[in-house]
């Protein structure tokens, strides 16, 4: 059984930890948002691929809940102590991933070829793609202005409400290699439990990956990020209840309308299941260890007809 899975970092890596443990890796096609993605200090900076690889390659700080487990942040305290850009939080051990990536690309690599390098030397077993190798970056349109992703995320640590989000690139992007084959090859399409409007939302404005979701023979389904309504961690209620109109279920399946066969919701949320045109499937949907991020898997596969 092949699976396909549509990723943003931290909120999507637990999932697909949860996923590697339930079915065999090398049956699994990531495919990683890179919207998020940002040149700094000279380097290129994948945030979502990277905190993919960290999890599931056994490197993620998990108390933290971002980043390299054992970090230290000597080469950041430097360049603070020189004047230079230490806003976004970059530590030693990170910093070592983005030199050998940004060499990669500097010499020609493709992002998804530079990937798929580092993926392999930090043993993952499952195939990680970029959802394109073009240039994508997400805008976020606030009150106090439109600012790139990480100046508003980081910067400004989100903390102006949003009312439209865009994506610069997404008309000319092309999918990466092989991102459309794993789509038509799967088994089954999931959608992980990442925030639609800044991680699976860029991902999905690629127009070609959008028609080949649309399209989709093989059922597709989503893994809500919210529980009772709110985020585990981030802005995802706040920017659906402003976009959406709501934190409900179906507020959370709306960006997705069209693209999705069901929706994995917790329990906490079960009083609100009833969507139009998309089955609903209760579950605990916490991930507090591999364990539960296994069982929260294992249900995702199940909604689509194809238990693990
Ligand atoms: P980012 O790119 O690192 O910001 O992470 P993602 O977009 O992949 O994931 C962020 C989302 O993950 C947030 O909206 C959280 O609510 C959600 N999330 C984090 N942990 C859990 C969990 O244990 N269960 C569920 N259902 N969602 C979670
Ligand atoms: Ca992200």
């Amino acid at each position: 059984m092949k699976v396909a899975a549509l990723s943003g970092g931290v909120g999507g890596a637990r999932f697909l930890r949860g996923l590697l443990a339930a079915v065999p890796p090398a049956d699994v096609t990531i495919v990683g948002n890179v919207a998020d993605d940002l040149e700094i200090l000279g380097l290129h900076v994948s945030p979502d691929l990277d905190s993919v690889l960290y999890t599931l390659t056994g490197r993620s700080d998990d108390e933290r809940g971002w980043g390299r487990a054992g970090e230290t942040w000597n080469a950041l305290e430097s360049v603070a102590e020189l004047g230079g850009e230490s806003w976004f939080r970059l530590g030693d051990r990170d910093l070592g991933v983005h030199l050998v990536r940004t060499q990669l690309l500097k010499e020609g690599a493709t992002l998804s070829e530079a990937t798929e390098r580092l993926a392999h030397a930090l043993g993952l077993e499952a195939a990680l793609l970029p959802a394109t190798d073009d240039p994508l970056r997400t805008f976020v349109e606030t009150p106090a202005g439109t600012f790139p992703f990480q100046t508003w995320f980081v910067g400004r640590g989100h903390r102006d409400e949003v009312d439209a989000v865009h994506y610069a690139g997404a008309p000319e992007a092309r999918p990466a290699p092989g991102v459309l084959d794993a789509l038509a090859a799967a088994d089954v399409i999931l959608l992980t439990p990442s925030n639609p409007y800044v991680s699976l939302g860029p991902i999905l404005a690629v127009q070609e990956i959008r028609a080949a979701l649309a399209a989709r023979r093989a059922p597709c389904v989503a893994v809500s990020p919210l529980i009772g309504g709110r985020a585990v961690k981030g802005p995802a209620d706040r920017m659906l209840a402003r976009m959406a109109g709501g934190t409900t279920p179906a507020h959370v399946a709306a960006p997705y309308a069209g693209l999705i066969d069901a929706l994995v919701i917790d329990d906490a949320d079960a009083a609100d299941a009833e969507i139009p045109g998309v089955r609903t499937v209760v579950v605990p949907t916490l991930m507090r260890d591999v364990a539960a991020a296994r069982r929260l898997a294992a249900a995702a596969l199940d909604a689509a007809g194809a238990p693990a």
